[in-house]
């Protein structure tokens, strides 16, 4: 299994990140990308991914932090870089402008267009505006990372070539939405992310959530989707394989 999107610099990790890091490939994570979301964290971003063969990252600016933006296509063609974000829209917190927030997005979509690698699209109750920017962009490749919208939504995303990054809240009791979602967009367009150490599965609420519980999103899709466990990460090991050419 791999988990296409966590962020193992936080701090919640300072006490013990090398014995997650074990624990997840004992289990059977095989690949993991780190997703930086301010310039501060990159070069350790990049320095932990030359630690470990299995382990990859991504330059980005988050929303939250739209106005640190610099320009850094040059940082991005270290081959363990392997796409741009995650960067996007953010309507739930809304500390940032939202014209800031979406010049900060289409710059860094004009970046990954440029050095053609694929995006990690964070939309949080913003996906009116977040289609509205992706579909002025043609040939670009991504994902809507946590995706957490409607299957209208999910369904454009889709008609626009994106994949969708489904999290542990696929697992809460209240998740029937997002259920449905699962149940009717095709295997071969979701990838799993965990997005440690926040949203952990239901059974850790409240606690940190790490890589090696990706399992129990792979158990709730391969449960909707009435597959085993074993189909379910087989084809979005392989989705998140051509996606980010890992
Ligand atoms: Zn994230």
């Amino acid at each position: 299994m791999i988990d296409t999107h966590c962020h193992l610099l936080d701090e919640s990790f300072n006490s013990d990140r090398k014995e997650v890091i074990e624990r997840a490939f004992a289990e059977g994570i095989t690949k993991i990308i780190e997703i930086s979301v301010e310039p501060s964290l990159w070069q350790g971003s990049l320095d932990l991914c030359r630690r470990y063969n299995n382990i990859f990252c991504t330059f980005g600016i988050h929303p939250h932090d739209a106005e640190k933006y610099v320009d850094y296509t040059h940082l991005l063609k270290d081959e363990k870089v392997v796409a741009v974000g995650e960067f996007g829209l953010d309507y739930h917190r809304n500390n940032v402008d939202k014209k800031i927030q979406a010049e900060v997005f289409e710059k860094q979509l004009d970046i990954a267009k440029k050095i053609n690698k694929p995006v990690i699209i964070h939309s949080r109750e913003a996906e009116v505006d977040s289609y509205k920017i992706l579909s002025q962009y043609k040939n670009l490749r991504g994902v809507v990372h946590c995706f957490s919208s409607t299957l209208e939504y999910a369904e454009k995303f889709l008609a626009l070539g994106y994949y969708l990054g489904i999290d542990c809240p696929v697992t809460y009791p209240k998740a029937d939405n997002l259920r449905d979602v699962v149940k009717n967009v095709p295997l071969e367009k979701i990838l799993l992310e965990t997005d440690a150490p926040y949203l952990p599965p239901q059974k850790f609420r409240g606690k940190r959530n790490e890589p090696s519980y990706i399992k129990f999103i792979a158990e709730e899709i391969a449960k909707i989707k009435n597959l085993s466990i074993d189909e379910v990460s087989k084809i979005t090991d392989n989705n998140a394989e051509v996606l980010f050419g890992i």
